[in-house]
């Protein structure tokens, strides 16, 4: 049964001995928001055909599920927007506890009053919230639209329905830099946790993501002008470096992919709203799962998930230079943030 030391019959394992624990699901593309880093003005989304069924999503994900993945998160786009996306929660939320450590999401938080019940109540525990400053008119600029009082009443009542929430906040220069120290301090004092991140090169957008390049490095010396910060060595296999803020509940999480590479470790891959498998954010290769279900059923399934991991590579090549073309053209809302 066991072909290597570290592989089961049924776990999935890379060609370079990763273990696969972690899917992400980007189940839309869509967004009500139009964040400056991450999405051009006028985006050209997806039709409607080429989205694979909430269903179809379900049974590939549950088959991750049955091959060893133990962590899910929902993204996209703005997962919140799709219209029937808490049939798909309440689906995966099923598994939680049997077979699956965690069910979780990031969202805006736009739609979180609406939903945070929904979300708490069919099995979530965690959520990550975007919002990269918390000023009214700084929000709405890097959004293009958007109204942070939404997003923390959405935060609000993620807490209120006992889901702990972990911000997500874009370092960007010459924006949300200055407002670092007070954002973690703003979590401290509500209990939330902190991941900073570095600004990627995904997709075209209007801007020269060069010019907002904030490495994670120069930030974390700031933050330690002000707080103490004791490395948290509890990894969860991705991106993310932890710290723990001296004498709080808060953790500080870095994910760096442009100062400190993370891929040695790397145990997710991700599945886009078409029902595509790409093994790596940073690179072209894609597995189409859809089809295969749909062409042979779980046999066919399993093979490509297999063949998928067979291509994931050894790392991303993320750089950020002046004038270059974007490491992938995909954005990040297909691939799944
Ligand atoms: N709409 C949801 C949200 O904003 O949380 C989920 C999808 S979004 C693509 C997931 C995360 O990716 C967000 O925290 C967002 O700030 C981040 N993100 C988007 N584009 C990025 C980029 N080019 N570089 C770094 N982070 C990016
Ligand atoms: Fe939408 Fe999230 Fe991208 Fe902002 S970061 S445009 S909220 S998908």
């Amino acid at each position: 049964m066991t072909t290597t030391s570290n592989r089961t019959e049924s776990s999935l394992v890379d060609g370079f001995g990763r273990t696969i624990r972690y899917l992400r699901v980007s189940v839309t593309d869509r967004c009500d928001l139009r964040c400056r880093y991450c999405m051009a003005e006028h985006m050209t989304f997806l039709p409607r055909a080429q989205i694979a069924t909430l269903d179809e999503l379900a049974i590939i994900t549950e088959r991750f599920i049955a091959r060893g993945v133990n962590k899910v998160r929902l993204s996209g786009g703005e997962p919140l927007v799709r219209r029937d996306v808490i049939d798909l929660v309440q689906r995966l939320g099923r598994h939680v506890g049997n077979g699956l450590d965690e069910l979780t999401m990031t969202t805006n938080g736009t739609r979180l009053t609406e939903y945070a019940d929904l979300l708490a109540g069919a099995g979530m525990r965690r959520i990550n919230v975007s919002m990269d400053t918390r000023d009214a008119d700084k929000f709405r600029f890097i959004t293009r639209h958007g109204d942070v009082a939404q997003v923390l009443d959405g935060i609000a009542a993620a807490r209120a329905a006992g889901l702990r929430v972990k911000i997500n906040m874009v370092a960007l220069k010459d924006f949300n830099e200055g407002e670092i120290g007070d954002m973690l301090a703003w979590c401290i004092d509500e209990g939330h946790d902190l991941t900073l991140i570095e600004t990627m090169p995904l997709g075209e957008v209007e801007e020269d993501r060069t010019d907002r390049f904030m490495p994670l490095t120069a930030v974390k010396e700031m933050i330690e002008a002000r707080f103490t910060l004791e490395r948290d060595m509890k990894g969860t296999g991705g991106p993310a470096r932890y710290w723990r803020v001296n004498g709080t509940s808060t953790r500080l999480g870095l994910i760096s992919p442009l100062t400190a590479n993370f891929c040695d470790g790397c145990n997710r891959v991700r599945l886009t709203t078409e029902g595509k498998l790409y093994t790596c954010l940073g690179h072209d290769d894609q597995r189409d799962l859809r089809h295969a279900l749909r062409e042979g059923g779980t046999a066919a399934l399993d093979a490509a998930i297999e063949s998928a991991l067979m291509t994931k590579p050894r790392r991303h090549d993320f750089r950020i230079e002046r004038d270059s073309a974007p490491a992938v053209a995909r954005h990040m809302s297909v691939t799944g943030g």
